[in-house]
């Protein structure tokens, strides 16, 4: 992480840390203190699929279907990961972790903080003294923690490797469709026509970069009232179909607004949900990728 260090001074080195070779160790006895090893995680890997979840704009949800699809790959008994790209926002651990997990040095890398169901996660917001600090970091910079994110953290055996991008075709978008290996592409997007103009923007970059789109996921796609069942469209009626038609990829699911679904990614227990909703989208995911 010493591309990270050397200029994100403010955010990252103020717990003292050492300097040395080729790239920074978290101490597990003393988590501020960092210290380079010559080690290449990257080359210990082995990762068969690498899926990245993107989508036009904020809010729609794409932290949430990466974890939940996460966690659906997971119980179908897969070794999975989520290596949160969202430098900026990140959401992986707060949606995941209940406590204050920190990754920790081992002897070939950074080692990712494992949740209580097995999925491990690499995030800069386990990196940060307090998660509520902001990284006001320039593109390279994003770049670099997101392709060491990849490259320097023990994964060890992956069948799946889960991106959670930020929104919209940012550097950080750029930086994992050509640096990462990346097997397919989730679009997420919600049922306003704005939502649809900008996830056509986000498959125009993929195609460019030659990348496979596996599907459209709408979600917020309608609530069901629970004392009559009535179903609402409550941003209008769904374009999903003709949205999914017009890129010329599978509408993989529509997902309801579920209340409680927010309540548990907002305290760190997604994998406590037991619905099934993402049920299309993992396979989908697992026939377009299958594990190797
Ligand atoms: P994004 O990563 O696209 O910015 P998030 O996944 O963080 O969006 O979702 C934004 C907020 O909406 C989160 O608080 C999340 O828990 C909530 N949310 C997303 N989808 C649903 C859903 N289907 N039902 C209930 N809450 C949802
Ligand atoms: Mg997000």
């Amino acid at each position: 992480f010493m591309g990270m260090f050397d200029q994100a001074t403010d955010v990252v080195m103020q717990g003292g840390m050492r300097r040395g070779a080729n790239m920074g160790i978290l101490r597990c006895d003393h988590p501020d203190i960092v210290e380079f090893v010559e080690a290449k995680p990257a080359e210990l890997n082995q990762i068969g699929a690498i899926i990245a979840v993107m989508s036009g704009k904020g809010g729609v949800g794409k932290s949430l279907v990466s974890g939940l699809t996460a966690i659906a790959l997971k119980r179908q008994g897969y070794e999975v990961g989520i290596l949160d790209a969202d430098i900026t926002g990140p959401s992986i651990p707060k949606m995941l972790l209940s406590d204050a997990a920190r990754p920790m040095g081992g002897p070939d890398g950074i080692l990712p903080v494992t949740t209580l169901g097995g999925i491990k996660i690499m995030s800069i917001n386990l990196l940060l003294q307090d998660p509520e600090q902001a990284v006001i970091w320039r593109g390279p910079l994003i770049s670099g923690a997101i392709t060491q994110f990849y490259g320097d953290v023990v994964w060890g055996e992956l069948d799946y490797l889960v991106v959670d991008l930020p929104p919209g075709t940012s550097d950080a978008s750029l930086t994992v469709m050509q640096s990462l290996p990346v097997d397919g592409i989730v679009l997420v997007t919600t049922p306003q026509s704005l939502a649809g103009m900008v996830v056509r923007k986000a498959s125009s970059m993929a195609t460019q970069l030659d990348i496979p789109i596996l599907g459209v996921v709408e979600n917020m796609s309608y609530a069901v009232c629970p004392e009559c069942g009535h179903r609402f469209e409550l941003f209008g009626p769904s374009q999903a179909q003709e949205l999914a038609q017009s890129i010329g990829v599978p509408l993989l699911a529509r997902l309801p607004i579920e209340p409680g679904l927010a309540e548990l990614a907002d305290s760190g227990r997604l994998e406590e949900y037991a619905g099934d909703a993402f049920a299309p989208v993992t396979d989908a995911v697992s026939a377009c990728l299958p594990p190797q």
